[in-house]
C-alpha cells in the first residue's frame, strides 16, 4: 500500500449500500472510469507488474473484467479472451459451474481461444467469496493453460475469497474490509 497512486484510486470508487439487495455494499468502479488519472494509474500499475511476466493471454471475467482487461492486454502484448455468462458466446464453448449463496452459476469460454501451455492472467474488478475467480481458474486449467496470477482492483478481504484460489497468487490494488 506504499504506492502513492492507490489512495486516489480507492477514493474514486463509489460505494452504494443496498445494491443489488439489502445488506450489500456495492463497490462501483464506474466512478473510477470517470476519473482519467484514477483509470490511467490503475491500468499503469497492472501493466508495470505484468509487462515482463511473459503473459500470453489476459482473461477478462464478465462484465467488469471486460473494462480493465483489454487495456492491460494491449499494453503488455497479450491477447484478450472473455469468460462470459451462459449463452452469450456464439461459438462452441467450455463451461464451469460454481456455487452461489442460493443455487449455481456458470461461466463459459470459446473452445480454442486459449491453447494448452499458454500463460494466463485473469482480471476482474472485485473478489468477494472467490467463487467466480476459482471457476475461471478451473476452466483455464481444464484446457491445459497455466494461470500465472489473478488481478482485481478490489478485495473484500473479510470474505477470505483468496483462500479459494488453490494457491494461485492474487494481486489487488485496494482492500475494503
Ligand atoms: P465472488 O464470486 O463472490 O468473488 O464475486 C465476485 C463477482 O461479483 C465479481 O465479478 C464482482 O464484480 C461481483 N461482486 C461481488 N460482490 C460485489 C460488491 N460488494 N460490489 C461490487 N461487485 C461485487
Amino acid at each position: 500500500e506504499s504506492d502513492p497512486r492507490l489512495a486516489h484510486i480507492k477514493e474514486s470508487i463509489r460505494t452504494i449500500p443496498g445494491f443489488p439487495k439489502a445488506g450489500i455494499l456495492f463497490r462501483d468502479v464506474t466512478t473510477l472510469l470517470l476519473d482519467h488519472k484514477a483509470f490511467k494509474d490503475t491500468t499503469d500499475i497492472f501493466v508495470e507488474r505484468y509487462k515482463d511476466m511473459k503473459i500470453d493471454v489476459v482473461v477478462g471475467i464478465e462484465a467488469r473484467g471486460f473494462i480493465f482487461g483489454p487495456p492491460i492486454a494491449l499494453a503488455i502484448g497479450a491477447k484478450f479472451v472473455p469468460q462470459r455468462k451462459p449463452k452469450k458466446l456464439p461459438g462452441p464453448v467450455v463451461g464451469e459451474e460454481y456455487e452461489l449463496e442460493y443455487g449455481t452459476d456458470r461461466i463459459e469460454m470459446h473452445v480454442g481461444a486459449v491453447q494448452p501451455g499458454e500463460r494466463c492472467l485473469i482480471v476482474d474488478d472485485l473478489i468477494a467469496t472467490g467463487g467466480t475467480l476459482a471457476a475461471g481458474i478451473r476452466l483455464l486449467e481444464r484446457v491445459g493453460a497455466e494461470v500465472v496470477e489473478c488481478a482485481c482492483l478490489i478485495e473484500l478481504s473479510d470474505l477470505k475469497g483468496r483462500e479459494k484460489l488453490k494457491g494461485k497468487p492474487l494481486f489487488i490494488l485496494v482492500d475494503f474490509e
